[in-house]
């Protein structure tokens, strides 16, 4: 890499939703890490609708003098992904990291995630270097890294580790995206040039319970398949084509068993009535699928992503602004 931008500032954005006892030792451990830098740095807590001391402490932290803390403080509970963006909203640096508030990523790793970006790289993922999961979750991980990798071009290889560093370009470009639910490590791929993953230490929740319930897990996961492709979506019509393909095959099958062993064999007609049933239920799925089909495409003009992004242009009048990516929306 001959050419590689100089990171000048970090921001650091973490979200915080009731985290009022790992706020204090979190916001000092931060501040201690950002210091070893020697880099102009910031970071930004984003508030998301916490009913404990949270906001109050935080407020507390960014009103010391010469704090690099700046509080965001959100009305309600908008989730995880949402309260991040809105914290990169407020961004100034040229490397933005994100990590949780309950010091399940250790603070203490920020330097070496700065040490590897200035390396060249876009976007600085984590793998949890002592995550110890069964065969199922490990198997479940394999195959939606598969997916994203599919659909993003870039390997993740742990999607659910938020430790991660992003240049100034895919922050703007990730800002682009209008989309309501939405899964950053991801979205943040599908901007990414070049991409790399570190290992870091993973430490077990100090205060308090995960933050998610069940039904907000089911909902991220959602998030997660949603934001990568509409293809579940479009499955359907595959499966109703198997299923009509199937049942008209079985329909064959049955009158022609019908002419040989006569009546008595078809039980009168029951036979018959199953095979043209399972004509009838694929020809539903091949219409669910079509449906799928059509709102997958609204699905994906609504959210209006970028149809592309161009992260930097060389050569030209527009290479004064080369440290400003463009996004362009394609003409029609
Ligand atoms: N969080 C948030 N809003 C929410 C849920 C969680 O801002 O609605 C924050 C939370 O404070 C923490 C991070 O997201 O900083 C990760 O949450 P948690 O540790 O509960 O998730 P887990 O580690 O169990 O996946
Ligand atoms: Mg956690």
């Amino acid at each position: 890499m001959n050419h590689v931008d100089e990171i000048k500032k970090v921001s650091v954005v973490i979200p915080v939703y009731n985290e009022q006892e790992s706020l204090p030792v979190l916001i000092e451990r931060t501040c201690n890490a950002c210091a070893q830098l020697n880099k102009p740095h910031e970071i930004i807590l984003v508030d998301d609708g916490s009913s404990d001391n949270s906001a109050a402490i935080m407020t507390e932290a960014a009103q010391r003098p010469g704090s690099p803390v700046i509080a965001v403080l959100l009305n309600r509970n908008y989730g995880q992904h949402s309260a991040i963006m809105a914290g990169f909203n407020q961004v100034s640096g040229d490397l933005v990291i994100t990590l949780d508030a309950d010091l399940q990523n250790p603070p203490e790793e920020i330097p070496r995630l700065v040490e590897v970006a200035e390396q060249g790289y876009d976007v600085v993922g984590t793998v949890r270097a002592n995550r110890q999961d069964s065969w199922f979750r490990k198997t479940a991980s394999k195959m939606i890294n598969m997916m994203i990798q599919r659909a993003t071009g870039k390997s993740m290889g742990d999607y659910g580790c938020m430790l991660r560093a992003y240049r100034r370009h895919i922050i703007e470009a990730m800002l682009h995206c209008h989309e309501r639910s939405t899964f950053i490590p991801i979205l943040a791929n599908t901007f990414a040039r070049r991409t790399v993953e570190i290992e870091v230490r993973h430490a077990e929740r100090e205060f308090g319970d995960s933050k998610y319930s069940f039904l907000k897990l089911i909902n991220l996961m959602y998030d997660l398949v949603t934001c990568l492709t509409t293809t579940p979506l479009r499955l359907l019509s595959l499966v109703g084509s198997v299923i009509a393909l199937g049942g008209f095959a079985l329909a064959v099958l049955l009158i022609a068993l019908r002419l040989i062993f006569g009546p008595m064999w078809a039980a009168e007609g029951v036979f018959t009535l199953f095979a043209v049933l399972f004509m009838f239920i694929g020809a539903q799925f091949i219409g669910m699928g079509l449906l799928g089909e059509y709102i997958g495409r609204i699905y994906n003009d609504v959210r209006a992503r970028p149809r592309y992004f161009v992260q930097k242009i060389i050569g030209s009048a527009l290479d004064e602004k080369k440290s400003t990516a463009t996004t362009q929306q394609e003409e029609e």
